[in-house]
């Protein structure tokens, strides 16, 4: 490798249309150092992150400590497989339950994984457990859902993009409008076995539920034997202002699954965390993967955990996130239709006569904002938790500014 090549954005850009898949339109900023709530591209330029690699870097880019805890895991023990047992792992079994209130833990590696864990798992919960017909179980969905990009997954999304062209899909999926309790009462059968939401649908727009809708969702799982699964891997870890999304309306998933910030950003972790009875059905050979729970995803995931509490980055979530919306509530221009958000989950709608909102973050990048358009008119402002109010107040100057070229 000649490492004392010098290449210029152009060049970045051109090798990556060549030799890459284009499954990605990013913004055109070529980014080679992170600190923080910072960003740096190769000409040195600064920009204050306000995606968080899509809130897998919560607490903040190379976090000292998280990193420390990597480089020392990196020389001691990396990949032993489950084959046999690491030191790491029941460490990490033991702080992710007292942090979660859970019972049992499944680790796999990246978000989509974790769906389709826990979609494994409860379908067996249901033919076991639950007593439904061999090959008949079924699991209730939202229309705008994400949950990855798997087959299994993307065959239930009802975005064409995410599914045209890649089925046939795998049946045992039934969508029902979000935010609509009534609606989940009438979609389950006899054979429902799971609910699988997002307590806010993030990729969708930052779309907030009702309120009380998830006390009802939780209240019909329920009464009709059915696991509610919540997909907390973006809201999940004090994106939100609390630990897990689900807390803003006091209830308890059967089934939670995190990922995403789970290790700071330093590497692919993802988790199942269930009751006794539904990951309880697993035996072994039945699940499994080869990097699972391997040590040094363990030991990144135990101090990224441990800061994420220690630094009270989810408090800061929350005062911060207030500070953001307001400031955005406040912006006094035409081109905003909508401003929503919760903690540091935040995105602002603008009309659909606005021509998009890839001109608001190009502007933004141009002034040193790095965001990341939605959907075609919706921007989404999910900086680091560690964000100051003096941060804060920087970027909802900028925003007012680039808001300048509609
Ligand atoms: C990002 C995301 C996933 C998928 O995670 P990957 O690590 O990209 O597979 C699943 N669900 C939600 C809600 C997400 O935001």
């Amino acid at each position: 490798m000649n490492t004392s090549r010098v290449l210029q954005l152009s060049d970045y850009m051109a090798i990556e249309h060549q030799l890459g898949a284009h499954n990605y339109k990013p913004l055109d900023v070529v980014l080679s150092r992170g600190q923080g709530v910072y960003v740096w591209d190769t000409d040195g330029k600064r920009y204050l992150d306000c995606l968080s690699a899509y809130s897998a870097v919560n607490q903040g880019h190379c976090h000292p400590r998280i990193l420390e805890a990597l480089i020392d895991q990196a020389g001691r023990l990396s990949l032993t497989s489950r084959a046999f047992r690491n030191d790491q792992l029941p460490l990490f079994y033991e702080e992710i339950c007292a942090l979660t209130g859970s019972h049992k833990v499944l680790p796999m590696n990246s978000g989509a994984e974790a769906v389709e864990s826990a979609i494994k798992a409860v379908r067996k919960w249901g033919y076991q457990v639950k007593g439904v017909p061999d090959g008949e179980a079924e699991i209730v969905v939202c229309a705008d859902n994400f949950h990855g990009r798997t087959i299994a997954i993307v065959g239930f999304s009802t975005d064409p993009t995410a599914r045209q062209g890649f089925g046939p899909f795998a049946p045992g999926f039934k969508a029902i409008p979000f935010g609509d309790a009534d609606a989940l009462e009438a979609a389950i059968s006899p054979n429902t076995v799971g609910f699988l939401v997002e307590p806010i649908q993030g990729e969708a727009g930052v779309i907030i539920p009702p309120d009380g809708y998830l006390r009802r969702v939780r209240e019909i799982c329920t009464r009709n034997k059915v696991m509610l699964i919540l997909d907390e891997i973006q809201t999940g870890l004090g994106r939100t202002g609390t630990l897990l999304a689900e807390a803003h309306e006091g209830i308890e998933a059967d089934v939670t699954l995190i990922g995403k910030a789970l290790a700071g950003g330093f590497y692919p972790i993802s988790a199942v965390l269930s009751n006794e009875e539904v990951l309880g059905v697993l035996q072994p050979g039945e699940h499994g993967s080869t990097f699972g729970g391997n040590p040094l995803a363990c030991a990144v995931a135990r101090m990224a955990m441990k800061v994420l509490v220690e630094e009270r980055m989810i408090e800061n979530a929350q005062w911060m996130g207030e500070r953001f919306l307001f400031g955005l509530q406040a912006l006094n221009h035409g081109v905003i239709k909508d401003v929503r958000g919760r903690g540091l989950l935040i995105a602002m709608e603008l009309n659909e006569d606005a021509g998009g909102a890839r001109k608001l973050t190009e502007a933004l990048m141009a002034r040193g904002l790095l965001a990341k358009e939605t959907h075609t008119h919706t921007a989404r402002f999910a900086p680091p938790l560690i964000i100051t109010a003096e941060q804060v107040d920087w970027a909802l100057e900028e925003i007012a500014g680039a808001l300048n070229v509609y």
